[in-house]
């Protein structure tokens, strides 16, 4: 059986990564799983434990990074963020294609690791930076502090998109959820060995 493909999608906050990432998911055809995160960020009232996240104590996150249980983990504004390893690798295991929602840092130590033909990195971009701005500041659950570095970051993050094999602009989420799943689409279509 082949390995499933790892498919790394990260993005600014803001950008719209979740809505995207709902249409990319609904095609079946594409046999996908999210790998779900762990970390230590307060659960946000629309979120689902065990669905968006796992949101675990610093202890539970600092017991997996000392039992290198993680594929890749970073500090994210003052919180951890974690990708269990073991699920990711059971299910390319299976034949199933991997969806990392990850940011930057995140996403090179996943490239620096894992330096086969079968990673798919995507990198999504928002129209404009003052759109981005407009959504960031509009998440009022969270500190004035928070959301500045969440600012900081997004346009860190912006400034190395060129590390990733695919740029897509999320002009229209339903738009760019099909230039994604065209992207893995060609991926499974031309792969050759593995
Ligand atoms: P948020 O707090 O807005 O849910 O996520 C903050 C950032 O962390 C987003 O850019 C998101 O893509 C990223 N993120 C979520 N889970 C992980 C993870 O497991 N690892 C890394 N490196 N980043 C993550």
């Amino acid at each position: 059986m082949k390995t499933g493909l790892l498919i790394i999608i990260s993005g600014p906050s803001g950008v719209g990564k979740g809505t995207v990432l709902k249409h990319v998911m609904a095609d079946d055809s594409l046999n996908l799983a999210f790998s779900v995160s762990m970390t230590t960020r307060p659960q946000r009232a629309h979120e689902v434990d065990g669905q968006n996240y796992f949101f675990v104590s610093k202890d539970v996150f600092a017991d997996y990074v000392k039992k290198d249980a993680f594929l890749e983990h970073v500090e994210f504004v003052g919180n951890s963020y974690g990708t269990p390893r073991e699920y990711v690798e059971s299910l390319r295991k299976k034949g199933i294609n991997v969806v990392l929602e990850i940011e930057v840092e995140g996403a090179k130590q996943v490239m620096r690791r894992i330096r086969d033909q079968k990673v798919v990195t995507i990198f999504l971009i928002p129209p404009t930076f003052e759109e981005l701005e407009k959504r960031i500041l509009g998440r009022s659950t969270e500190s004035a502090e928070a959301i500045n570095e969440r600012l900081e970051k997004a346009k860190r993050e912006l400034s190395e998109k060129f590390l990733y094999q695919h740029i897509v602009l999320n002009d229209d989420p339903l738009r760019a959820a099909d230039e994604i799943r065209s992207i893995i689409r060609n991926k499974l279509n031309t792969r050759i060995i593995g």
